[in-house]
């Protein structure tokens, strides 16, 4: 597109987590799940519009993945899988997270979480020496399944139930996050199976299906979007936790001793994806793993600044052979690879089991973090002399990712005016979603589009069906520029094109 003639306008994305759930439920991004009944917690409905920002994260992710890279290709695995696969994963036995009643409040939190708030306090306030100890010691005590250790430690920390303010703690309990369901009708232990509670899972059983039906050679990935089920016991940010949400995960399966070097990698690139959706390189920020997950030689979050704080967006995990070794020792089914490579002794590198880097984000966090960045509030101050400033809302969203591209409004609906705009939408529907909409003062109609991040409206006035020209105004600066309708297509196809995303990846 031209560059916008005016300066572009100065918004701060707005601030608290209340603004993000109202506007979202607003302008039909997301709803409470079941809301007539008052609601599920930790389960929550895309909306009209959510869905398309949602489905256009996801698109992004997708081919960036499977598009941008040669060896990655991607699967759709079910959700129900057979029940010695969370056996081998280790999530049977290891899937828990501590968790503590308070007696008086009734209420119940993580014991993890409750230390990990207490150390960001200590932070907070410029001990982060005592912060650091504490979470030393926190992980010290979990690695232990010292579990009255923890709770001594919460004691010890004077941290008090947040609602009754008390002291008055449990012991300290592990559960388990997976949701079990029966299959079939018999009620026997064999028939208890699991909602899948991540979907790597479905990539490694797969892994040799791929391999082999793809003639794929090491280094090579699987990619997959898929729903994934977590039974939370503390959900209470919005979208950002919730019991079923949905995952974008990437297998990468590589020779055992280039395992570093994949990592690096694949630290980096996801990063770049991150700035390449339009997330601001400040808000985002690498978080090593002081405390490593069952199957991990080594962990990085890649974390967003959400408006509580910085939090876990994404997680990049060198996981060794873990899943495969464990799959193989419990299906009795091979899980080698044979590299007809050659080493540097010019001998083929031969039968082993690949080592994984895995890259794991989550749809609806990418989702909120890019929601949280893109709500922005300005303040437009007044030309002229006396009147007041004007306050503005607006979704500043990737003109790749808004739910429309274009807006087409006619300035009256008499004269033709409408026919004309209708008929322009038309013909750029097959290109880009555009919406037609003639309802209600054209400032106001601009404002609807605003809210919902539409980054072109097409003004259709008295001079288009003299010229056959339109005005575009652009969202963010709310600048205006005449073009032909002829150029339309390629102006705006261009600029809300997946291409302008892959292209700074
Ligand atoms: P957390 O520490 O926040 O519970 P995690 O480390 O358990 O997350 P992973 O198992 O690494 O998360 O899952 C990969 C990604 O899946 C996370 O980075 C996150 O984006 C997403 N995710 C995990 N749990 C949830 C959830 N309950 N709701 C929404 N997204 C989730």
């Amino acid at each position: 597109m031209s560059q916008p003639t005016a300066a572009p306008a100065t918004g701060t994305p707005a601030a608290s987590l209340q603004e993000i759930i109202s506007h979202a439920k607003e302008y039909g991004f997301v709803f409470p799940s079941s809301e007539i009944y008052d609601g599920l917690q930790a389960v929550y409905d895309y909306g009209q519009n959510g869905v398309e920002l949602k489905n256009n994260l996801k698109q992004a992710w997708w081919k960036a993945m499977t598009q941008l890279h040669d060896n990655i290709v991607g699967i759709d695995a079910a959700i129900f899988m057979h029940p010695l696969t969370w056996k081998a994963s280790g999530h049977v036995d290891g899937f828990n997270d501590p968790m503590i009643d308070n007696k008086d409040s009734k209420k119940r939190y993580r014991a993890d979480q409750l230390l990990e708030g207490k150390a960001e306090e200590y932070a907070k306030a410029g001990d982060a020496e005592k912060a650091q100890s504490l979470l030393n010691e926190m992980g010290r005590l979990l690695g232990a399944e010292d579990l009255d250790g923890v709770r001594n430690l919460i004691i010890a920390e004077n941290i008090v139930c947040p609602i009754s303010k008390t002291l008055n703690w449990t012991e300290v309990r592990q559960f388990n996050l997976m949701f079990s369901t029966q299959v079939g009708s018999v009620a026997e232990d064999s028939s208890l199976i699991y909602l899948r509670p991540e979907t790597a899972q479905g990539i490694f059983v797969n892994f040799l299906n791929v391999q082999k039906s793809g003639r794929m050679k090491v280094p090579f990935g699987i990619a997959q979007i898929g729903k994934a089920f977590r039974n939370e016991i503390v959900a209470r940010q919005f979208i950002f936790r919730m019991r079923e949400f949905e995952q974008m995960e990437m297998q990468f399966f590589i020779r055992p001793d280039t395992s570093t070097q994949w990592y690096n990698n694949w630290k980096e690139t996801r990063l770049k994806f991150h700035k390449a959706i339009g997330l601001p390189a400040e808000k985002l920020k690498y978080h090593d793993h002081e405390k490593l997950a069952h199957y991990a030689s080594a962990a990085v979050d890649i974390e967003y600044e959400f408006p509580f704080g910085f939090r876990e967006m994404e997680g990049i995990h060198a996981r060794g052979d873990f899943d495969l070794r464990n799959h193989q020792e419990l299906s009795k089914k091979k899980q080698q690879y044979f590299d007809a490579d050659l080493d540097e002794n010019g001998k083929p590198y031969g039968n082993y089991i690949p080592y994984v880097v895995e890259t794991s984000v989550g749809a609806d966090r990418l989702f909120l973090a890019t929601f949280c960045n893109a709500l922005t509030k300005e303040t437009i101050p007044s030309s002229e002399e006396g009147k007041e400033n004007k306050e503005r809302t607006y979704l500043k969203l990737h003109p790749a990712l808004a739910p429309f591209k274009a807006a087409v409004l006619p300035l009256v609906k008499k004269d033709g005016l409408a026919e004309k705009a209708e008929a322009i939408a038309s013909s750029l529907k097959s290109s880009f979603r555009t919406v037609y909409d003639d309802g209600g003062a054209i400032g106001k109609r601009y404002t609807r589009q605003d809210l919902i991040g539409t980054p072109f409206c097409i003004a259709v006035d008295y001079q288009t069906m003299e010229d056959d020209t339109v005005t575009i105004r652009h969202r963010d600066s709310m600048s205006q520029e005449r073009v032909s309708i002829s150029e339309l297509k390629e102006k705006i196809g261009y600029a809300v094109s997946m291409e302008r995303i892959l292209e700074g990846i």
